[in-house]
C-alpha cells in the first residue's frame, strides 16, 4: 500500500466506480457450473471472475499424507495468465502459495473434517479475472463448491474486505483502491455461527478505524451470505422439481 496524491473519493463522497463508502460491488454467484467436478461454483464480484472446483472426499495420493482421525483439505489458488492486464506467469508465485494456505485455513473450521478420516478433498480456485479482493471472492466460491459437493459443513464461509482509502473507511476495495489506498482488511466469516475464520490487515489503521473496517466487512459478508444461501436453495429446489 503506497500512498499517492491521487484522490480516490470525490467531493460528493463517491468512489472511483461511483460507489458510496459502504457499498459492495455487484455480486453474482452460481453453483454446479462444472459437470466433471464433485462440486463447483462461480463468483463475480465487480470485475473479479472466479471459478472453484472441489473433488472428494476421496483416498489421498500420496497415501502417507492422509490422517487417521480427519480428512485433509488441499487447496490451490491460481491466477490465470489472462486474469490481469499484463500476462501473469502461469507458474505458481509466492503470493499464490500463500493465498492457497490462507483460503484453506479459512475454510477448515467450517467442515466436519472428523467425519471422513483417511480421506482428502482438493479445492481448485481459478481466478479468471482479477480486480482486487480475489482471496475473499475465492473463499466465497470455494465454500459454495464444498456445499455443492455435498460435504457436511457447520456453516458456509463468506469473505469480504474493508479498508481505508484517502481518509475514509470503505467496503470491498477494488484493485486501484487496494493499490493506492491506505489499508485493506480481508475478513472471512461463518455468519450463522458468528465466527471469523480469516482476518488480515495490509496497511496501517487506528484501533477505531480497524474496528469500523471489521464491522463493515462483516456487514458485507452477511449480504453475500444471503446470496450464497439463495443460490444453493434455488439450485436444489429446482433439481428436486426436475426429479419429481
Ligand atoms: P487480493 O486479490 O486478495 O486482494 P492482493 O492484495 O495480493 O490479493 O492483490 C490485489 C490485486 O492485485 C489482485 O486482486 C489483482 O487484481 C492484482 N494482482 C495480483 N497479482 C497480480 C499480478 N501478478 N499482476 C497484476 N496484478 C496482480
Amino acid at each position: 500500500m503506497n500512498q499517492k496524491a491521487e484522490k480516490l473519493i470525490d467531493k460528493k463522497g463517491l468512489r472511483l466506480d461511483g460507489r458510496k463508502p459502504d457499498d459492495l460491488r455487484p455480486v453474482k454467484v452460481d453453483v454446479g457450473v462444472l459437470s466433471n467436478a464433485d462440486g463447483s461454483a462461480y463468483v463475480e464480484q465487480g470485475k473479479n471472475k472466479i471459478l472453484a472446483a472441489v473433488y472428494g472426499p476421496k483416498e489421498l495420493h500420496p497415501k502417507h499424507l492422509s490422517l487417521p482421525d480427519r480428512m485433509v483439505l488441499r487447496c490451490r489458488y491460481h491466477m490465470a495468465p489472462f486474469s490481469v492486464q499484463e500476462r501473469k506467469s502461469p507458474a505458481p508465485s509466492r503470493r499464490e502459495v500463500e493465498l492457497s494456505k490462507v483460503i484453506r485455513e479459512s475454510l477448515e473450521p467450517a467442515i466436519f473434517l472428523e467425519y471422513y478420516p483417511r480421506t482428502g478433498i482438493d479445492i481448485f480456485v481459478e481466478v479468471l479475472q482479477a480486480d482486487g479482493g480475489t482471496r475473499c471472492a475465492s473463499i466465497t466460491a470455494a465454500s459454495l463448491a464444498i456445499a455443492d459437493a455435498g460435504i457436511p459443513m457447520r456453516d458456509l464461509v463468506v469473505a469480504c474486505a474493508a479498508g481505508k482509502v484517502d481518509d475514509t473507511v470503505v467496503l470491498d476495495l477494488m484493485d486501484t483502491e487496494d493499490k493506492i489506498g491506505v489499508a485493506d482488511v480481508p475478513v472471512a466469516l461463518m455468519p450463522n455461527l458468528g465466527v471469523i475464520t480469516l482476518l488480515q490487515m495490509d496497511g496501517i489503521l487506528t484501533l477505531e478505524e480497524f474496528e469500523k473496517a471489521v464491522n463493515l466487512a462483516m456487514e458485507g459478508c452477511k449480504k453475500i451470505y444471503a446470496l450464497q444461501k439463495e443460490t444453493l436453495k434455488t439450485k436444489y429446489i429446482n433439481a428436486k422439481e426436475v426429479e419429481e
